[in-house]
């Protein structure tokens, strides 16, 4: 690894995806962490265009620094989508600088964002690492979780309602289950019915309109031709 000089604010350590450059002092908002360089690649030279590593940073349409030397400790700066430094570019002195956006605390990793193009190349197809896509990511998975387990009770109330309604449609089948109340109100019937009747047979004088009692009184009355018969006698 290459040496840095006590006196920089940074080191290089392991990272979640590898080495990456972390701050051993605090570094204030705006100050400059450390320069990315390397030789300058023109694209108008043939040789230079065929150069292809990670480690190429383009300045503009024609320069792009190869960052991919031993000597460039900025390399070893991780991307992030929220980060706490920035690229600072010169394009007219061809310089770039890694600045800090935020204050960094000792022991934090520093990092920048890449750009969309390196984003979409090298990191969309992998899914980013960064702490804010992790976070995303988790989220996401915590939510589809939580979904699931709603769905799953969702699932379980309703088959455990349906159980509930088949059991009862069971039971009535089999059983013919007439419950207390309907077998009390029944009987309660019958008493009363009883009662009417016995009313009516110890002679109120009321008609009666059951079947029996109807048919008794033609009994009592004495036959039309009998009547008749006394009058004319
Ligand atoms: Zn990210």
């Amino acid at each position: 690894m290459p040496e840095i000089s006590s006196s920089k604010p940074y080191r290089i350590g392991r990272s979640k995806t590898g080495l990456g450059l972390f701050a051993t002092k605090k570094i204030k908002k705006g100050d400059k962490i450390i320069r990315y360089f390397g030789p300058m690649l023109d694209s108008k030279n043939k040789k230079h265009d065929d150069i292809d590593n990670k480690y190429l940073f383009e300045i503009n349409n024609r320069w792009t620094i190869d960052g991919s030397v031993r000597k460039n400790i900025a390399r070893y700066i991780n991307h992030a989508c929220r980060p706490n430094a920035e690229s600072d570019v010169s394009s007219r002195k061809r310089k770039v600088v890694i600045r800090a956006i935020k204050t960094i605390e000792p022991g934090e990793e520093i990092n920048y964002d890449y750009g969309t193009d390196y984003f979409k190349i090298f990191l969309k197809p992998i899914g980013c690492k960064c702490d804010h896509c992790e976070k995303k990511r988790a989220k996401k998975r915590a939510e589809a979780r939580a979904e699931k387990l709603r769905l799953k009770l969702k699932a379980e109330k309703k088959a455990a309602k349906k159980a509930e309604k088949q059991a009862a449609k069971d039971a009535r089948k089999t059983k013919k289950p007439v419950s207390k109340v309907a077998a009390s109100k029944a009987a309660k019937r019958n008493t009363l019915s009883g009662v009417k009747a016995n009313a009516h047979a110890r002679g109120t004088g009321k008609p009666t309109k059951t079947k029996a009692a109807r048919t008794k009184p033609l009994g009592r009355v004495q036959p039309k031709g009998a009547s008749r018969a006394k009058r004319a006698s």
